[in-house]
């Protein structure tokens, strides 16, 4: 890591999410290039951009499944990559990592249910397993989980005998039921049938306006970035080259590469 990657004070919580010029390479492949950028506590923040450009990294990077070449990523009054030992910042240890994760949910592209376990079991492992939440409490909070996306009749269903998705929607309760406070979302309906998105993207619709979690969506589903984003960020070549509010990003965007990007895929 360079030297930009060791802060020198505490960060502060009035965001959610923060990135201070990001450095991530891959071999001689720079895919984010000092990349800025701030979320709210409660945004709701979408990041849209050609293929490649580095937005599912941004993703892995909060999930600590990658580690930053240079530069802070500052989640709530903590960082990702340091931690405070007597009083002093110092590069994170294995706990400290699995402390921040802790705030942070993610939704994947392909769903990863456990394949061996009903529906129900499939929400309440993590919290037993992980929070230390009795069964009880485990269950009781997976059933109106269940009940929100709609799939109370399927408590005791296998992932097998679900579709994809009804699929999707429990693995959007069973990252709720770790109550995270940040959400990621990666492309979580690019592998549905059509038919099956609607109501994919209306669970998490709901969520969105029912509850105070920090969304960070990456996803293809321009309709459903403008009605449900604070912010849209457009990416191109690992940085960010428009950010501004929906309306105005996807009707008047500031940028031909952005105008173009629509273009392509509206
Ligand atoms: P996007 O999500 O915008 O499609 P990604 O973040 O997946 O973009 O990828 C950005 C760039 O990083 C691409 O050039 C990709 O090939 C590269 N990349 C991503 N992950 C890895 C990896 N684990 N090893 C090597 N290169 C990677």
């Amino acid at each position: 890591m360079d030297s930009q990657s060791n802060p020198s004070t505490r960060p502060v919580s009035d965001v959610m999410i923060r990135f201070d010029r990001v450095v991530k390479k891959f071999g001689d492949n720079v895919v984010l290039r000092d990349l800025s950028f701030e979320v709210e506590p409660g945004e709701f923040v979408t990041l849209i951009g050609p293929s490649g450009s580095g937005k599912t990294t941004i993703l892995r990077l909060l999930m600590t499944l990658e580690r930053v070449n240079g530069g802070t990523i500052q989640v709530g009054e903590e960082y990702l990559s340091h931690m405070e030992k007597n009083g002093k910042l110092v590069p994170a240890d294995e706990k400290h990592l699995r402390k921040v994760r802790r705030r942070i949910g993610m939704v994947f592209q392909q769903f990863n249910l456990f394949p061996n376990m009903k529906v129900l079991q499939n929400i309440t492992e993590a919290p037993i397993r992980v929070l230390g939440q009795s069964r009880d409490e485990a269950e009781e909070k997976a059933r109106s989980l269940l009940e929100m996306v709609g799939l109370s009749d399927k408590i005791d269903a296998h992932p097998s005998q679900l579709s994809g998705g009804q699929q999707q929607r429990v693995a959007i309760a069973r990252a709720l039921a770790m109550e995270p406070e940040v959400l990621l979302l990666d492309e979580v309906t690019s592998a549905l049938d059509p038919e099956l998105v609607a109501g994919v993207l209306a669970v998490l619709r709901e969520i969105a306006e029912t509850t105070d979690i920090t969304f960070l969506c990456v996803t293809h589903e321009m309709q459903f970035a403008r009605d449900v984003s604070d912010r849209v960020m457009m990416f191109d070549r690992g940085q960010i080259i428009e950010d501004a509010k929906p309306d105005k990003l996807f009707t008047d965007p500031d940028h031909e590469r952005t105008r173009e990007f629509l273009h392509a895929v509206l």
